[in-house]
């Protein structure tokens, strides 16, 4: 290796409709860029692909594979578990890459109590009534689903703010603008010009 390839960690969290997701998908284009793709024990959405949106596994794998010590990072919510694998991001910090994970809350926090080294950014919407309409718009969840996960992002929107596990917050209110900004926190280049 060069010696010169700077591996590092980039970790992006926010509340669901936040558009995270396509900011993180758009970050994952730059071949500098290692996208992190979870384990999850939540059923697959239509349209999600395996091992491009998620690792879509049963229970009992995730449990073998959480005490197996396969997991940087794992966490629950909304009753489901969901796991950062720990090698392919090793494996692309050491290749010099920005690993990205898009993870939540309790998963960033243990991050940081583990004193894992990073960038940790918390993408915020511009409010609550435009992230209720972006849930909502998706489509994707039941009324009921999509209630809670209301009242997750309330939650986490407050307790990040209040904690000190990230180190910026970039508010989504244009998804190009916020995702340039987002590159220039972990310290890509611009892209473009060709
Ligand atoms: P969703 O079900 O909407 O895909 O994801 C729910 C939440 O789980 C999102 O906040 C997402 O960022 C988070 N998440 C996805 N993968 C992981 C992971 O590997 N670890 C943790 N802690 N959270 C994750």
């Amino acid at each position: 290796m060069s010696g010169e390839a700077k591996g590092r960690l980039g970790v992006i969290s926010g509340p669901s409709g936040s558009g995270k997701t396509s900011i993180c998908r758009a970050l994952a284009r730059d071949p500098q860029v290692f996208f992190s793709v979870s384990a999850t024990t939540r059923p697959k959405r239509p349209g999600e692909v395996e091992g491009v949106d998620y690792w879509f596994l049963p229970e009992e794998e995730f449990r073998a594979k959480a005490s197996r010590g396969e997991f940087l990072e794992w966490a629950q919510y909304n009753g489901r578990f969901y796991g950062t694998l720990r090698k392919p991001v090793e494996d692309a910090i050491g290749a010099g890459k920005v690993a990205l994970l898009e993870i939540e809350l309790q998963g960033a926090t243990r991050l940081r109590e583990d004193g894992v080294e990073g960038t940790y950014i918390f993408i915020e919407p511009p409010s609550m009534e435009v992230l209720e309409e972006r849930l909502r718009k998706r489509g994707t969840e039941t009324e009921e689903e999509i209630r809670k996960r209301l009242e997750i992002a309330r939650r986490e929107w407050t307790q990040a703010r209040s904690g000190d596990v990230y180190d910026h917050f970039v508010r989504n209110d244009d998804l190009e603008r916020a995702g340039r900004e987002v590159r220039a926190l972990l310290g890509l280049e611009e892209e473009g010009g060709s």
